[in-house]
């Protein structure tokens, strides 16, 4: 037998004309990269790439087996992991075959028989996951997938490209009738109709060239269309873990981009599978926004005004209008987002859109015009008052007038646990039963503590939330201030937006300073403190409460810092409690409207408030009570109980007050 072994080019003549559409193809395709990169190098902050094992880590379990698409929706991981690997397999085929042609002949033999194999593999994967895709867009309809004509042009070149490269095959099987030909299967059946060896010969220059030129085609059009993602998501993927380091305000000036360059390569990484504006809970409340538009606005944005052929004057012809029409760009669609979270959780390629909105906020708070009028209220009790609800500093203790609790500004104690109340909880008479709860648990179980009184300042949260940078390092530095002349190295909060401040902006700011400037200090959420209490032992209950309740995860205690299990392990250890589960739970909690300065915003023209969703949907579940953990969720959700009518069936109460009725302590919140 002979051999067998491929000869590349075969029966064709002209190949230079090949290796010219093959460099231009190659050229346009180096020049699309670059447009990306230079915009990419336009990054307020570079930051190296770097060794990261976690990185590789994602990058195999995300990238390679797609876990986060496989997640909620297996057909999705199916299918994608039959066209990523197909697409890989081929690529890989494709530089195996050009290093036997260039390099050393290896391709021959069993060796050539395992690589057909393997090949018509790789295609038939393809070819079997882009049908799949066609099918779920446009056949099942899929509700967050678009038709857009990019949406049906991309799969569809692909596919053609696939089935082109088996007919080539086919044909010249047909024509060669080499031994082996059965090895590569599906050419072989192509093979089988063409009788006439001479007929298949006569046309197999013209299929191999349509082959050619559609493949050369796809490489060049690659970073010029959503195919970019099997570039940029890999690296967006690998960086993942790598927190921006934060732009101090002073650092933001004129027409320096606000995005970092990490956050470019999010934008570019997008594959607009919309799986954040079916958990967006802007988008479920039938507002005017959409996470994916927002990121795909904003991409274009920069692609237009960082494009390295800016300058050329048919560029900007074509370039201006694009720029005049973006609705999504609109500087009034960043207040919608509450910053939940909930579309990273979900996004395959880690798109931060919490973030990128925050700093798409700090923009727009500088340039002033087109801040909600609530807001800019806001924001000025904020600088006047040190709270946003127009306190002024004596009112800040007044919760605790009949508890008896130390002021640690005048204590002078050595590591004191200091119970940072927060603005809401200290000021809103409803919140204020957190507080008060909380201290009687602390004070039943003995814990020693006291609180900052009066001169408790704002932790910074809502300047930061809503890009009010410069207010907000003002206030982190207040509050370092404050910590470190009173010795305080332990911080336990009432509010999951406090604790993931202190938690996890101070540090980043923190780490620009010299280690001689640092103030450390731990925090915890109060939830964690009443968890650790139980497991210790030190909060015992007794009293049974035979009842129904449900938990509302809030997104800052929740999907922002993993605490899911403590809240619910308290809850638990209540006897006779209930504890039931809503639809969406933990990771997936929804959203009750309060986050990311939306609590001062008025109404974004929504079709149906968040905290009205949240609220059906715990009511859904017969409990007799919503618990939570957050100043902010409490408020929404109490407010939402009354509108969706609901106040006779369903209480709501912090998880302070459940503690403090289930001790048998009193309490005058929760009813
Ligand atoms: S941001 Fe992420 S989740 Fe949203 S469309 Fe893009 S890839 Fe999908
Ligand atoms: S953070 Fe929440 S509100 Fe903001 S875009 Fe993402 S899902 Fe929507």
């Amino acid at each position: 037998m002979v051999t067998p072994y491929r000869v590349s080019y075969w029966s064709i003549e002209s190949v230079w004309i090949f290796y010219v559409l093959a460099a231009l193809a190659v050229a346009v395709f180096v020049f699309g990269v670059i447009s990306h990169v230079s915009v990419w190098s336009r990054g307020a902050r570079r930051q190296g790439i770097g060794f990261s094992g976690q990185g590789i880590f994602n990058l195999f379990l995300d990238g390679l087996l797609g876990r986060r698409i496989f997640s909620g929706d297996v057909a999705a991981g199916t299918m994608h992991l039959l066209i990523l690997w197909g697409f890989l397999g081929l690529f890989a085929g494709t530089v195996l075959i050009s290093a036997d042609y260039w390099v050393y002949h290896f391709l021959k033999g069993p060796v050539y028989i395992g690589y057909s194999i393997c090949l018509e593999f790789f295609g038939l994967m393809l070819a079997i996951g882009l049908v799949w895709a066609l099918i779920r867009r446009y056949l099942q309809r899929v509700t967050r997938l678009e038709r857009r004509i990019e949406d049906l042009i991309v799969p569809v070149w692909l596919l053609v490209v696939v089935l082109s490269g088996f007919l080539v095959e086919g044909v010249r099987l047909s024509a060669q009738r080499p031994e082996w030909g059965g090895w590569s299967f599906i050419g072989h059946v192509i093979s089988l109709f063409w009788s006439d060896p001479r007929g298949a010969l006569s046309i197999y220059p013209y299929v191999w060239w349509s082959h050619a030129i559609l493949s050369l085609g796809l490489v060049a059009a690659i970073p010029f269309c959503k195919l970019f993602h099997v570039l940029a998501a890999p690296l967006s993927i690998y960086m993942e873990d790598r927190p921006d380091l934060p732009m101090p305000a002073e650092t933001v000036t004129g027409d320096e981009e606000v995005f970092s360059s990490r956050q470019m390569i999010f934008f570019d990484a997008c594959t607009r599978c919309g799986r954040c504006v079916e958990v967006c809970p802007s988008a479920g409340a039938g507002e005017p926004f959409s996470p994916r538009e927002f990121i795909a606005a904003v991409r274009e944005d920069l692609l237009l005004r960082h494009h390295p052929l800016k300058g050329l004057d048919w560029f900007s012809r074509w370039s201006d209008p694009r720029k005049a029409e973006k609705p999504d760009l609109d500087p009034q669609k960043v207040w919608h987002c509450t910053t939940c979270r909930a579309c990273l959780e979900v996004c395959p390629v880690y798109v931060a859109t919490p973030k990128v909105i925050e700093r798409a906020r700090s923009r727009v708070v500088e340039d002033g015009t087109q801040v909600p009028l609530l807001l800019s209220q806001t924001l000025e009790k904020l600088y006047k008052y040190n709270n946003p609800w127009e306190a002024s500093k004596k009112n800040r203790a007044k919760w605790s007038q009949d508890l008896e609790i130390s002021d640690l500004t005048k204590t002078g104690e050595e590591d004191p646990l200091c119970y940072f109340v927060g603005c809401t909880t200290a000021l809103d008479t409803r919140a204020q039963d957190l507080a008060r709860s909380f201290a009687r648990i602390l004070k039943h179980a003995g814990v020693p503590f006291g609180t900052l009184g009066k001169n408790e300042p704002c932790c910074g949260d809502i300047a930061r939330r809503v890009g009010e940078d410069g207010l907000f390092e003002e206030q982190m530095e207040s509050c370092l201030a404050l910590f470190g002349r009173n010795n305080i190295r332990r911080v336990v909060t009432s509010s999951p937006h406090c604790f993931h401040t202190f938690r996890n902006e101070y540090p980043t700011f923190q780490a620009l300073r010299p280690p001689d400037e640092k103030v450390h200090f731990d925090v915890r959420h109060y939830t964690q403190v009443i968890g650790e209490l139980v497991s210790e032992g030190s909060i015992r209950f007794e009293k049974r409460l035979n009842i129904k309740v449900t938990y509302h995860d809030p997104c800052y205690l929740g999907r922002h810092n993993r605490v899911y299990d403590e809240p619910r392990k308290v809850i638990r250890s209540i006897p006779g409690i209930e504890l039931v589960e809503m639809s969406h739970n933990r990771a997936n909690s929804l959203c009750c409207g309060g986050g990311g300065g939306r609590m001062w915003q008025q109404d974004l023209d929504s079709k149906i408030k968040m905290s009205e969703i949240r609220i059906r949907e715990a009511a859904e579940t017969g409990a007799e009570i919503v618990i939570t953990a957050c100043p902010l969720c409490l408020i929404m959700l109490e407010d939402a109980r009354k509108t969706a009518s609901l106040e006779d069936t369903l209480r709501v109460m912090d998880l302070n007050e459940l503690v403090v009725m289930a001790l048998g302590l009193r309490s005058e919140g929760g009813e």
